[in-house]
């Protein structure tokens, strides 16, 4: 079980700041911007390639969700969505999230 999934059971403490039946959102422990947020499925999806047919609904709940949560959180100037796949894309928590970054202009391309 990832560290997430003990987010959503509460066995983990998280400053959440949205949750409906099937996402759940929060601060990340380790801020890259003034807001950031994550926002995963709670069904325990490893990753965007681990996605399923049966998970297509759910993939666009989340996606719809962001610019909603985005908006809750203030961030009317933009703001960043990542989705970090696998090794060379950075993921090291394998339950799938995404990330919503702003409150700063961010630079591009990413490192
Ligand atoms: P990624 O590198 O895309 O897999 O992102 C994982 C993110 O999870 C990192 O930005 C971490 O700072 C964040 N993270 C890890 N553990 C926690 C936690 N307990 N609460 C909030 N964020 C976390």
């Amino acid at each position: 079980m990832t560290i997430f999934s003990r987010i959503i059971r509460r066995e983990v403490p998280a400053d959440i700041v949205y949750e409906d039946e099937r996402c759940l959102a929060f601060r990340d422990v380790n801020p890259q911007a003034p807001v950031h947020v994550l926002l995963i499925p709670k069904k325990p999806i490893e990753s965007l390639d681990s996605l399923s047919e049966d998970d297509r609904e759910l993939a666009g709940h989340l996606l719809m969700k962001v610019p909603e949560i985005a908006a809750q959180l203030g961030l009317s100037d933009g703001y960043r969505t990542v989705i970090n796949t696998g090794a060379n894309g950075g993921q090291t928590v394998f339950h799938l999230h995404l990330h919503i970054l702003g409150g700063r202009g961010l630079s591009w391309p990413p490192g």
